[in-house]
């Protein structure tokens, strides 16, 4: 018994505890954790749906609070007003205001710019909620609650960091650049960029977006994202709907020509057929294979997840570099079709098809844009339709890549090693990101995606939560990188 009691007290002593329980800040982030739970419980409580205009004083009201907080831990706040937005025809509704907050200003020290947003989606109970989506409720180390994951706990969780990082010193200057419609496309956003380039954004050496979540439990850092162009095929054939008992079999119909044109675009394998479609995309290198190596993604539970019974690939490699690194074409939806339940036998006169290409670097959009018009219109000549056809893009939003020898990257890597002892997931997002392109484009600057949300947060959906461990390392982990950028 003695000799269990001295082996415990020997493990449990100073020199024995591994750096990261040694560590006085990651302590400092432990002894608050209640209080950073309590004051995500107070911000998930304010109802900052963007999407809803009578909600819009939630909105500011979120906005003055988090002032209110980044004052209290010692920053400087500027509010830049957005003036009104035009909700529909006549109706005018204030946007909410947009955070530019810094922590020192040493010119000797580098410049990091994070960028969030405190709106969130909207969320009712009725929707299928577990529990009331503005009252964070922790259940199996989880906390529940719109906001928690996106984007409000990740704001928090660097907040706390900073301020806990201040207990001791800041070696890197802070910057905050946080705003509140994130969620309905960030009106007015890119207009503070250009205006700010010069004064708030000058000394800027790296921006941060802290509003992504990992692939796994492990953390991961995101240095790329695929862009999208959407398309829509219109075919006109007559200039009313007709009867299929009238004029099935008198009619080339507008609906056949569009979806043997939506069939053409790629094969059953997820090939795209457009010629030159690939021509631009990067070739894979070794080192980047490297990288999927280590990910920890399983594709049952993609499975599982999604109800699919097989996917186009069949490792985590191939898959995955299809969904972050290889363009991809979906079809979803036509418009002006029969879609109710029933047996309407109409013939529509006029149908426009809906697909978008996911684009990665190097392909740009408007080569995109030709490669698909003169692809559709040749498929279209082939069939010798009467019908009017006409093809066009309606988004054409950029890829995105970054370096990741740069040193922000650098210091995420060591920090993510400090924080959980192994090394981060270097991933992408299969989807867009326009803030992130946006910054680079228009500041110059390097971009990183460094978030603290779990792979299955629900960000959009009901039940969203994160968890505590997620929540409190992902706050050592901002911190960590806090210190680890002033001494790459
Ligand atoms: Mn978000
Ligand atoms: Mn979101």
């Amino acid at each position: 018994m003695l000799f269990i009691l001295c082996i415990v007290s020997l493990l449990l002593s100073p020199a024995f505890l591994s750096p990261v329980q040694n560590d006085p800040l990651f302590k400092h982030i432990d002894d608050h954790s209640h209080e950073y739970i309590q004051r995500l419980k107070e911000w998930v409580a304010i109802e900052s749906d963007s999407s809803d205009p009578s909600k819009r004083d939630q909105v500011e009201h979120m906005m003055q609070v988090t002032k209110d907080y980044i004052l209290k831990i010692g920053g400087k706040v500027e509010m830049v007003e957005l003036g009104d937005q035009e909700y529909s025809p006549g109706v005018k509704i204030p946007l909410p205001s947009v955070i530019l907050a810094e922590f020192g200003n040493d010119k000797t020290k580098p410049t990091v710019c994070f960028y969030g947003h405190m709106d969130v989606q909207p969320a009712k109970k009725d929707d299928g909620w577990e529990t009331d989506p503005y009252v964070l409720t922790e259940k199996d180390s989880k906390l529940f609650g719109r906001g928690t994951s996106d984007d409000k706990g990740q704001v928090l969780a660097l907040l706390h960091a900073v301020e806990s990082v201040m207990k001791f010193d800041l070696p890197v200057n802070v910057k905050l650049f946080i705003e509140g419609m994130e969620e309905v496309g960030s009106n007015g956003l890119e207009k503070i960029v250009e205006e700010k380039k010069d004064t708030f954004f000058s000394n800027v050496d790296y921006i941060v977006v802290t509003d992504t979540p990992w692939l796994s439990t492990k953390p991961g850092i995101t240095y790329g994202a695929r862009g999208n162009c959407y398309f829509f095929i219109e075919v006109e054939g007559a200039r009313r709907d007709l009867h299929s008992g009238g004029f099935g079999g008198t009619v080339y119909e507008a609906m056949s020509d569009l979806v043997y044109l939506l069939g053409v675009l790629a094969d059953v394998n997820g090939k795209i057929l457009i010629p030159g479609i690939y021509d631009d995309v990067l070739p894979v290198t070794e080192q980047e294979k490297e990288l999927y190596k280590d990910l920890i993604f399983d594709l049952k539970d993609m499975q599982r997840d999604s109800g699919v019974s097989k996917f186009l690939h069949s490792t985590k490699g191939d898959l995955l570099m299809h969904r972050w690194r290889f363009p991809s074409v979906s079809i979803h939806g036509i418009e002006g079709a029969f879609s109710g339940s029933g047996t309407k036998t109409v013939i529509p006169a006029k149908v426009i098809g809906k697909f978008s290409i996911r684009q990665v670097p190097k392909m740009k959009p408007s080569v995109v844009e030709k490669q698909v018009s003169n692809y559709l219109e040749s498929k279209f000549a082939e069939r010798k339709s009467p019908n009017k056809m006409k093809v066009t893009m309606v988004i054409g939003a950029q890829p995105w890549l970054a370096n990741m020898s740069d040193p922000q990257y650098l210091a995420a890597r060591n920090a993510v090693r400090r924080v959980f002892n192994v090394e981060a997931d270097m991933i992408r997002a299969g989807g867009t990101i326009p803030i992130a392109k946006n910054f680079e484009d228009v500041l110059g600057k390097s971009v990183m995606l460094l978030g603290i949300g779990g792979p299955d947060d629900a960000p959009h959906g009901q039940n969203e939560k994160i968890s505590m461990y997620n929540y409190i390392e992902g706050t050592k982990l901002y911190a960590s990188f806090l210190q680890e950028l002033a001494s790459i």
